[in-house]
């Protein structure tokens, strides 16, 4: 299969022998090409300021519409892209979509950040910072416009690296968030020295916050550790009003979960904020 796979262009691809099955094999040759084909997606999942509840920005998450399988989560492909160039292809078309999309938004007078995952083999592959470059000037946007979400162990795993890159990302003007933060072990003194701007509490802590006192524990301290450090934090995965008003108590800036909106279609999210508007006006006695 593999040789049949190279003579049809597909890349060389060496994983763990247990954990090269044909079939993944077959999707991945399949991913390759599909934001060509036009399978692709992206939902944008609304993240709200914590005190007003107004929208601050959205999170670009990916899908993938196969053709014999349907839609397609990011748990199906995203792991397996990772493991080859095949997701330096997906991020160069999420980033993109999400550019075009945000000029989109602001065209209509909508004046929202969005956020968009960035994979460790895309950080550290040297091509992420030009091409930034090249997407925010096509589409007439400021860096503002764009923001990334980096994994805690992409930061750990090449600390030296990262800060490189992260150096030229300030530089540029285009804000960095740690992602799923919490899960991995990054030493408070790393985090000080590099240059990052929000931290986002991993979803695990939030959905224990009233229940787990040890999850309650990690929320507070890594509020406290992210505003002495002057991150903006944000934390996902709030599912329930007593959650978030817990989290607004602690302090956090930004809330994001299903409480606000599950990951949405780019046309429904005009609807969206007019229901949230008429809510406001009228609240409920
Ligand atoms: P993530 O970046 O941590 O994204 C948050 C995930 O939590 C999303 O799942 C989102 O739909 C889900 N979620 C949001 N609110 C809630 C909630 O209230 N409760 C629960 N239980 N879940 C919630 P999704 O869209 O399936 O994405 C999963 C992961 O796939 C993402 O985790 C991210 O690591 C990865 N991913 C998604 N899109 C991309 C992409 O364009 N590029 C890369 N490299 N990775 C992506
Ligand atoms: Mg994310
Ligand atoms: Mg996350
Ligand atoms: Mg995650």
């Amino acid at each position: 299969l593999e040789a049949k796979a190279q003579g049809l262009g597909v890349q060389v691809w060496q994983p763990a022998p247990d954990t090269a099955s044909a079939t993944d094999m077959l999707l991945l040759a399949e991913l390759r090409g599909a934001g060509e084909r036009g399978e692709l997606r992206l939902r944008y999942q609304p993240q709200c300021e914590a005190a007003t509840g107004r929208l601050r920005g959205l999170e670009a998450l990916v899908r993938w519409q196969h053709p014999r399988l349907g839609l397609l989560s990011p748990a199906s492909f995203v792991e397996l892209a990772e493991r080859t160039d095949t997701i330096v292809d997906l991020t160069d078309w999420v980033l993109a979509e999400a550019a075009r999309q945000c000029r989109a938004w602001r065209d209509q007078g909508l004046d929202l950040e969005v956020s968009v995952n960035v994979s460790t083999r895309v950080l550290h592959g040297g091509a992420l910072v030009p091409q930034l470059r090249s997407v925010l000037a096509e589409h007439g946007l400021p860096p503002s416009a764009l923001r990334l979400e980096i994994t805690e162990t992409t930061v750990l795993r090449r600390p030296e690296r990262a800060a490189l890159v992260l150096g030229q990302l300030r530089e540029l003007g285009v804000a960095v968030s740690v992602d799923d933060f919490g899960t991995g072990y990054t030493s408070l003194a790393m985090l000080s020295e590099l240059p990052l701007d929000e931290l986002k509490l991993d979803a695990r802590f939030v959905s224990g916050l009233l229940t787990r006192p040890a999850d309650a524990a990690i929320a507070t301290s890594v509020l406290e550790l992210a505003h002495r450090l002057g991150l903006v934090t944000v934390a996902e995965g709030v599912e329930d009003e007593e959650t978030a008003e817990e989290l607004r108590r602690i302090g956090y800036d930004t809330l994001q979960g299903y409480l606000f909106a599950p990951p949405l279609d780019p046309a429904a999210l005009p609807l969206w904020l007019r229901a949230r508007e008429a809510a406001a006006a009228s609240p409920l006695p």
